[in-house]
């Protein structure tokens, strides 16, 4: 979800003439339409902690049809949310609105005012923070019905700052950077177009995942996680896999998140983090495991991987865009004049097609990558916490495990299997059914829903199967190899292609 929202408030603060709002006065319908839109939102979010509550109070033992529900209604309503502050900046003028008001005078002309473009998506900040502060009481309503005699939520304004700190780190901060770019060009444009800045700008991308570690402590108030059994436990297990970090942390999160996860590309400034929930609900050997499948990024160098995907993608991306735009200039059908008026007219909106473009493209392309990759991972996580012996029936602790994590074993397979469905949170599997269209919709909205990771249930059948056919697990290493191989050969060709084609100056002027 995080991504989608960032694309779409990407959108919103792009260089675009919005339209006015359908009927006057402008500035009060524009007004009024988007103030209506955010209630009618925030009431829904209301009636549904509304639910929530009364029918915990009601029935406490329908605690898992209503938390079932209401993660559907939630997921459901966070599209409302989007689509009725798209309605809002496309439709009721408010767009319009911000970019007429919201203007200042430099250099003798009149520029949109620094900044001004997060005003555009305002109208969903507002809304958003509304909902966590509706939903809260529906949470801790859920939070005590399943889990009877644990500890309490924690109070409003700690849930808050949870949930606003996520938001800042992993959503604001890029589109930070996007707004920090227009404001500069239109307030600096000689600088921006030095190839120092350029370089900067190239740079900061680079930068930001070297050093995003560091700031993800503060950012985020992970705290050292305190010395312990656990922590030397997990720490015996990094040096047995010759892994090195610079800490573990504690992610505080009351109890609200099953997860781990790992920050950072080299041993000085990486970080593997546990929420308190998993330090809590996971025996030691799942534990074990968990650490192994965030340790697996590390050891098959998924992150760095990533990194140039991501450099060699977006490139790829900008020169097939600079291709067609120069093809489209150089063609006799668009110096018609009915298509000059027309793209005269409608020319800021050009700015969009690149951003769903490139939104789609890491939804297919960087999903099947990563897919594959958490699979890797998750098979590193059964070797980490597997014996000698490929027929072994338990663990004790006479148990020897060899170093480096090679081996694979049915109970290291189940012992991360385990983890995998406590941190997925995953009900027990229903009766297969016959593919139904239902059937259809509802698996592709899973995938959808997943598309980072993949489902658990399929995580994990694919790993009991490498119980009874030992030899797929050498098969699937190298599939995944000769996919990354395959996927990074493309892209290198097709940049070389397209830059040799466009022009490698122009390329670099766009990027
Ligand atoms: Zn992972
Ligand atoms: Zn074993």
């Amino acid at each position: 979800m995080p991504i989608l929202l960032v694309f779409a408030l990407v959108a919103a603060c792009l260089p675009i003439d919005w339209p006015v709002p359908p009927f006057a006065p402008e500035r009060e319908t524009a007004a009024a339409l988007t103030g209506g839109s955010v209630a009618l939102v925030l009431a829904l979010a209301f009636g549904l902690r509304t639910w929530v509550v009364v029918t915990l109070r009601r029935d406490p033992d329908r605690r898992i049809e209503v938390a079932q529900a209401y993660g559907r209604c939630r997921r459901l309503l966070f599209f409302v949310n989007i689509g009725a502050v798209a309605a809002c900046v496309l439709s009721f003028g408010w767009g319009w609105l911000v970019r007429s008001q919201l203007q200042v005078q430099w250099n003798g002309e009149s520029q949109l005012a620094p900044f001004a473009e997060f005003a555009v998506p305002l109208p969903y900040f507002v809304v958003l923070v509304g909902c966590w502060v509706i939903y809260y009481d529906a949470e801790r309503a859920l939070y005590h019905a399943l889990h009877v005699g644990r500890r309490v939520f924690w109070p409003r304004h700690a849930y808050l700052l949870h949930n606003a700190r996520q938001f800042l780190l992993m959503v604001l901060l890029p589109v930070g950077l996007v707004v920090t770019q227009q404001t500069l060009t239109r307030f600096a444009p000689e600088t921006t177009r030095t190839d120092l800045y350029r370089a900067a700008s190239l740079a900061v991308v680079p930068a930001m995942l070297l050093f995003m570690p560091l700031l993800l402590k503060p950012l985020l108030g992970l705290q050292t996680m305190p010395p312990g059994a656990t922590r030397a436990h997990l720490e015996a297990l990094a040096q047995r896999l010759n892994f090195r970090c610079t800490d573990f942390l504690l992610w505080p999160t009351h109890g609200a998140a099953v997860n781990a996860l790992i920050a950072g590309l080299m041993p000085r400034v990486r970080y593997v983090v546990f929420t308190d929930r998993i330090l809590e609900d996971l025996p030691q050997d799942e534990l074990d495991a968990v650490l192994g499948h965030e340790i697996g990024h590390a050891k098959h160098g998924h992150l760095w991987f990533y990194a140039a995907f991501l450099a060699l993608s977006l490139s790829v991306l900008a020169a097939l865009g600079l291709l067609v735009d120069q093809q489209l200039r150089a063609s006799d059908a668009l110096k018609r004049p009915e298509y000059e008026a027309w793209l005269k007219e409608n020319e800021t909106w050009l700015a969009l097609p690149p951003v769903v473009l490139v939104a789609c493209y890491l939804f297919v392309v960087f999903g099947a990558l990563s897919r594959r990759c958490e699979r890797q991972a998750d098979v590193f996580g059964c070797k980490s916490v597997s014996c000698g012996n490929p027929t072994c029936t338990g663990h004790d602790a006479a148990t020897v495990f060899p170093p480096g994590g090679n081996a694979l074993c049915p109970t290291g397979i189940r012992t991360f299997a385990r983890a995998l469905e406590r941190v997925g949170e995953v009900p027990p599997p229903a009766a297969p059914e016959p593919w139904t269209l239902r059937r259809v919709v509802r698996e592709a909205r899973v995938w959808a829903r997943h598309w980072l990771h993949g489902p658990v249930p399929h995580r994990v059948a694919f790993l009991l199967s490498l119980i009874e056919r030992p030899a797929a697990e050498p098969r699937f290493q190298r599939r995944v190899f000769t996919f990354k191989c395959g996927l990074m050969l493309i892209l290198t060709l097709a940049l070389v292609a397209l830059g040799e084609t466009v022009g490698w100056r122009d390329l670099l002027d766009v990027m």
